[in-house]
């Protein structure tokens, strides 16, 4: 290495670490990142879950999993992506949970929440909020992001979750602002009902083209089960990509915000 391209380093580094200090303090004990990535599983399909869930311990992480509250949808989204797949529970949820992994409410049946009166759209939220309450151990709704059932919310409800919930997610672009205080509103994209791979790789390169930002993608289950699947081995490769990558963490909604904005 040149003599000016090792002073071009030291000099680059010692003006990362200066830039890096304040944010650091901001999020005490660990190293703060610029590029955040929430994938976000969908619906609860046992098989999908529980293999979702080991192949983020083998890399020592926590998998993002929203689930439904009545544990199986209403007929309507009873369908060809669905319709084989058995569900999972509250047993498995709370195994899950105490293995590391964020579990968090994606409506009670999966009901389309636009698609019907406000009150009827609320109740439903607050029934799925009390089954959680009932059943998840150490549940708490103003740590819990709600996860709108087809990413599909309307105004008046994006109003009124806040006062139920830390946060939601609903449909719209996938790259956040990164965690802050006062955020409640919080978008993805998803893709199916083929392989969703292409377009997660096309977000992350996205990410990872501008200077920070928090993508969340929303996807469903692996190995052909569910809308848009991924392969395991496809979960496997990207997790070990990123993970090469300084700037980059892989981290669940709700704890993101916890820990970006404590
Ligand atoms: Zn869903």
């Amino acid at each position: 290495m040149s003599h000016s391209r090792r002073t071009f380093l030291k000099t680059l580094g010692a003006a990362t670490a200066a830039l890096a200090a304040p944010e650091q303090k901001a999020h005490a004990g660990a190293p703060r990142k610029t590029h955040l990535l929430t994938l976000s599983f969908d619906d609860g399909f046992r098989k999908s879950f529980t293999r979702t869930a080991e192949i983020f311990e083998k890399y020592k992480l926590s998998a993002c999993l929203n689930v439904l509250a009545a544990g199986s949808p209403a007929p309507e989204y009873v369908n060809e992506y669905t319709r084989n797949s058995p569900w999972g529970d509250f047993k498995l949820w709370n195994e899950l949970q105490r293995r590391g992994h964020e579990i968090m409410p994606h409506g009670y049946r999966h009901e389309n929440l636009t698609q019907m009166p406000l009150e009827q759209a609320k109740e439903l939220v607050n029934k799925c909020l009390d089954v959680f309450s009932n059943e998840l151990e150490g549940f708490d709704p103003k740590k819990a992001v709600f996860n709108f059932p087809y990413n599909a919310s309307t105004p008046e409800l994006e109003r009124w979750l806040p006062t139920r919930v830390r946060a939601f997610r609903t449909g719209h672009t996938a790259i956040n602002p990164l965690p802050h205080k006062g955020q409640v509103k919080l978008t993805c994209t998803s893709f199916g009902p083929g392989s969703a791979e292409a377009a997660l790789d096309r977000e992350i390169e996205r990410l990872l083209a501008r200077e920070s930002g928090w993508l969340i993608f929303n996807t469903h289950g692996l190995d052909g089960e569910g809308w848009g699947p991924i392969r395991s081995s496809y979960l496997e490769r990207l997790l070990e990509r990123l993970l090469a990558i300084e700037t980059v963490e892989i981290i669940p909604a709700g704890r993101a915000l916890e820990t970006y904005t404590s």
